[in-house]
């Protein structure tokens, strides 16, 4: 199917954010938040939206330009339980998790109602394929206008660039991994004519079904990052950011009642 958009510059809007540890996270459920980025796509917004876990705060606390990267984004969803309680330790409490796997899929439903158009980057080549080939079959609708694996040299990238210059998609979901998709979606943002780019971590694997994603009881018992843990032991050290996370959380609070 092919669809032509017109398109608009960025404009700013004003909508409830919770600051935790200097990350500005919007106040909303998945659905509303869908609701959300649907007007900003039929608006013709240009945003850069991110799905953050603690490990994505920890990163930024760490790395001042990811940091600022992260003050900069459009829309912040808390993609993780650990933020999710953080925000009601802080008494400023954040409805529900919003997951990017769940808000990828709820991105394409609208997409496949309304014939917008999407485009994939990342992943291994079997992964990014398998995705492609999944979306594809569940959204009918939705226009498919290409995907790229995540392994690409230079000259690769820059036509990858080209041809997301070209198509124009309202979707750009980019599957590199924290903080590089976010980095690059930033970096490449500016001149592209592209509605959404959003930071999609390890979804292409799940969606290919390389990697399986927790268990839905797992899910609804917020345990999904030990379910992670469990299946992929590599990532232990990346986990060790949790704790660190939630520690610093209380101890702002602890300074923040001495004062
Ligand atoms: N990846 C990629 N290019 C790279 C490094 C990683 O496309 O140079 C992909 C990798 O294949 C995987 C995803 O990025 O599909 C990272 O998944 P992960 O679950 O680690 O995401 P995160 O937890 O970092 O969001």
């Amino acid at each position: 199917m092919k669809c032509e958009v017109e398109w608009m510059d960025r404009s700013m809007h004003m909508y409830k954010r919770v600051d935790i540890l200097g990350v500005p996270f919007l106040q909303k459920k998945l659905r509303d938040t869908v609701e959300l980025i649907t007007r900003l796509i039929l608006e013709n917004q240009k945003i850069q939206v991110v799905t953050a876990n603690p490990e994505i705060v920890m990163m930024g606390r760490r790395n001042p330009s990811y940091m600022e990267l992260l003050k900069k984004a459009d829309i912040i969803t808390p993609d993780g339980i650990g933020v999710v309680l953080a925000s009601r330790w802080i008494g400023e409490p954040m409805p529900e998790r919003v997951a990017g796997y769940d808000l990828l899929h709820a991105l394409m439903k609208e997409a496949n109602a309304h014939g917008w158009k999407y485009m994939l980057v990342g992943a291994s080549p079997a992964s990014a394929d398998g995705a492609a080939a999944k979306l594809q079959e569940l959204y009918p609708n939705a226009c498919y206008a290409g995907h790229y694996n995540g392994y690409f040299t230079k000259e690769e990238e820059n036509k990858i660039i080209e041809h997301i210059k070209k198509e124009k998609p309202q979707l750009l979901f980019v599957g590199l991994g924290a903080p590089r998709q976010e980095e690059w979606v930033a970096r490449h943002l500016p001149k592209l004519e592209v509605n959404v780019a959003m930071g999609v971590g390890g979804s292409f694997d799940v969606l290919s079904g390389t990697v399986k994603r927790a268990p839905e009881i797992w899910q609804k018992l917020n345990i999904e990052w030990l379910y992670r843990l469990l299946s992929q032991p590599k990532r232990w050290r990346r986990q060790l950011l949790l704790p660190q996370f939630a520690l610093q959380v209380l101890w702002n609070q602890v300074i923040k009642r001495e004062k």
